[in-house]
């Protein structure tokens, strides 16, 4: 990553370089032979954090430091030149970089890239949806230099009620860039049809919040690829402990780390990981060769939508536990599942780990508990679905309001992905501003309840549910 091609190296800055070039080898070989053969548990544990670095850096301690300071001071001018022209590994100010967002970075790009047979990177952002519009902005450049240059995206109707907005009133109102919706993202047909030479990626998102929508990754990547275009996935719901879209093709991925990744609900934070070697239309070779690492140096430095240390430390913390919460929360999120599909008034349920729903037979080519052949318990592999489910309540949308305002336990709040089991009813919450006929497209019923299952025992979740549906009759 260079910041300026025309810096003139000096030989004390020379000295600098070569040093940190060594560095750098051994930091690739540190990866390559020890982290890369990890299993995920022990990725998520440790990270690249080492207890020689720990040790020889930071005073032996055993938590990546919480480095809550602006700024990085330099030995003297050499350095700091080299560092600023990015000709060595630096933090320099806390915006660009900075050692605790460093090791949160190191760790999700290894936990997206598990079992990947390439190099993932990782630029860590202020929350999801600044994962999102960061991960965006470099595709929507004008790259044939006239004014009304014609751009559109292809995008999953069924989103994130925040990824809706960005796209259909951040860039179609306001800067013409035209968001075109793919309604059945199982429909390839589709995509295909809403992509022409003015198209600068294919954006999906999957499992859907909250509708559970779904699609066949690898064909779709393969699409976007045959257009020379980039798939971005938006992976919240499941987390890498249950899907990895970069291996199936993917170029992008966006968390909203506030979510699942960070269960215990201690703040908002998000990341974008990207393989290294990505595929666009858009002439940039630094964008091309390391995204992530991309985004983080130059545009994020000038817009400024960084991740606080404090929060990448308290993410680091959940994240270590990831794969055996994502389990239980996933059995949890089952047994209760089943237990509504059977009640009398729940008119319907959608979970992608129910058999009867129409995308049960495609999320469970995707859907893995990843090392589950590893784990004591299974030896083989076991499809998981998330804690994220939704219900309709018999009787429209009163008697779903009736049942929301009983629960006692679960917890009233536009939040996903906690410890705690949390509900809402995103046609007056989470998609209360796309209206109407935004709604309809990303299939919200006004009778639509969300919930995410907590690590609560399930036989006291639905005691919970019980009582509430009993109001509502
Ligand atoms: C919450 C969420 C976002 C936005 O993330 P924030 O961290 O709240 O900004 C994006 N996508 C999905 C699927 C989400 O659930």
């Amino acid at each position: 990553m260079s910041n300026q091609d025309d810096v003139l190296i000096t030989p004390g800055m020379q000295r600098y370089i070569d040093r940190n070039n060594e560095y750098l080898a051994k930091r690739s070989r540190y990866i390559r032979d020890v982290v890369k053969k990890w299993k995920f548990d022990t990725i998520a544990v440790h990270g690249l954090y080492s207890v020689e670095e720990a040790i020889e850096d930071y005073q032996g301690s055993i938590i990546e430091p919480m480095f809550v300071s602006t700024s990085q001071a330099y030995r003297d001018s050499d350095e700091m030149a080299a560092a600023l022209a990015y000709k060595i590994p630096t933090w320099c100010y806390s915006r660009i970089a900075n050692p605790s967002t460093y090791y949160y970075e190191w760790a999700l790009a290894l936990l997206e890239g598990y079992g990947f047979n390439g190099e993932t990177s990782c630029c860590s952002t202020s929350s999801g949806m600044s994962a999102i519009m960061t991960a965006i902005q470099p595709f929507l450049v004008h790259i044939r230099h006239h004014v009304n240059e014609p751009r559109n995206i292809v995008a999953t109707a069924q989103c994130y009620g925040g990824t809706f907005q960005q796209f259909s009133v951040r860039l179609m109102q306001e800067r013409d860039i035209e968001c075109r919706w793919v309604e059945d993202p199982t429909n390839l047909d589709e995509w295909a049809r809403n992509i022409d030479q003015n198209t600068r990626f294919l954006y999906g998102e999957l499992p859907s919040n909250p509708s559970q929508g779904f699609f066949d990754i690898k064909a779709v990547a393969d699409l976007a690829h045959n257009h020379n275009l980039p798939l971005i996935v938006d992976s919240t719901v499941a987390t890498p402990a249950l899907l990895r879209p970069i291996c199936h093709g993917a170029d992008i991925v966006v968390q909203s780390a506030s979510k699942s990744i960070t269960s215990s609900g201690f703040g908002i934070c998000g990341a974008v990981i990207a393989r290294k070697g990505l595929v666009t239309n858009v002439p940039n070779e630094g964008l091309k060769n390391d995204f992530a690492l991309y985004i983080k140096y130059l545009p994020n430095r000038d817009y400024g939508p960084n991740l606080h240390p404090v929060q990448a430390i308290l993410t680091l913390n959940d994240l270590r536990t990831l794969r055996s919460k994502m389990d239980m929360l996933s059995r949890s999120t089952m047994t209760v599942a089943q237990y509504l599909s059977h009640h009398p008034r729940v008119e319907s349920v959608q979970y992608l780990g129910l058999p009867d729903h129409p995308l049960h037979g495609l999320a469970s080519k995707y859907l893995w508990l990843v090392d589950a052949e590893h784990d004591e318990q299974y030896k083989k592999p076991i499809n998981r679905y998330g804690h994220l489910m939704s219900f309709c309540v018999k009787g429209g949308a009163e008697k779903a309001r009736t049942f929301f305002d009983g629960l006692m336990r679960i917890w009233r709040a536009t939040d996903l992905g906690r410890i705690k089991s949390v509900a809402t009813i995103p046609a007056i919450s989470t998609h209360q501003q796309q209206g109407e006929a935004g709604r309809k497209l990303a299939h919200i019923p006004p009778n639509l309840v969300r919930l995410c299952v907590g690590g609560e025992h399930p036989d006291d979740v639905i005691a919970d549910l019980d009582q509430a549906l009993h109001l509502a009759k």
